[in-house]
């Protein structure tokens, strides 16, 4: 099975992701953590990768196109994966299909941009084993109880500066593919605006569908 997870940042691709790779059997392949990856490692890539990350700007498509193109040749993805965050452009699809990878699905989380900035504000990951939590009073899934604050880590781009040019970028970028792939008919729409577990209901309701 060989999916795509579409939305804009925070409305839940990475914990959805993390929540259902396993009863699926496939694997969740991010790219924005494989880049994260690279430029913790110091990587000739990371070293590209790094200045867009932090003012929210996309990597340049051929940059992303390679490394993901790596990453789905590996034996753990024979069984299929889920693809959070990628393509997030026009080009990055017509990659996926001139690598002959055939998309099952594409679910589109839709999230209204007040609930956004709120959502990314309040997200943290655990430095050991990142997961993705969110410490707003209201955010899911919450930190274990007693887990101190040095133990989660929020990403620089998750602060107020890099959070607006990224909504920005989602919407002049990364929005067209809704067209996209709803011009072949893969494409559904979930409300990524209620709780987690209505979001993981509608997201396996959208992939068995
Ligand atoms: P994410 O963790 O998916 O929010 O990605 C974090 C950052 O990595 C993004 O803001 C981009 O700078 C970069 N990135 C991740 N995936 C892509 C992609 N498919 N194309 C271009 N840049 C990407």
């Amino acid at each position: 099975m060989k999916l795509i997870f579409l939305g804009p940042p925070g409305a839940g691709k990475g914990t959805i992701s993390q929540r259902i790779t396993e009863d699926l059997g496939v694997v969740q392949i991010s790219t924005g953590d494989l880049l994260r990856e690279a430029v913790k490692a110091g990587s000739e890539l990371g070293k590209q990768a790094k200045g867009y990350m932090d003012a929210g700007e996309l990597v340049p498509d051929q940059l992303v196109i390679d490394l993901l193109k790596e990453r789905i040749a590996k034996p753990d993805c024979e069984e299929g994966f889920i693809l959070d965050g990628f393509p997030r452009t026009i080009p990055q699809a017509e990659a996926l299909d001139q690598a002959g990878v055939k998309v099952d699905r594409v679910v589109n989380f839709v999230l209204e941009d007040q609930l956004i900035i709120r959502r990314l504000s309040g997200r943290r990951i655990d430095k050991v084993t990142g997961k993705i939590y969110n410490v707003n009073p209201e955010g899911e899934p919450q930190p274990p109880a007693g887990t101190p604050a040095e133990a989660l880590l929020q990403r620089d781009d998750d602060k107020p500066e890099a959070i607006a040019n990224r909504l920005v970028v989602y919407r002049q970028q990364t929005e067209p593919l809704i067209a996209f792939y709803k011009g072949k008919g893969i494409l559904a729409d979930i409300n990524a605006g209620q709780d987690l577990e209505g979001i993981v209901r509608d997201a396996e309701n959208a992939i068995r569908s």
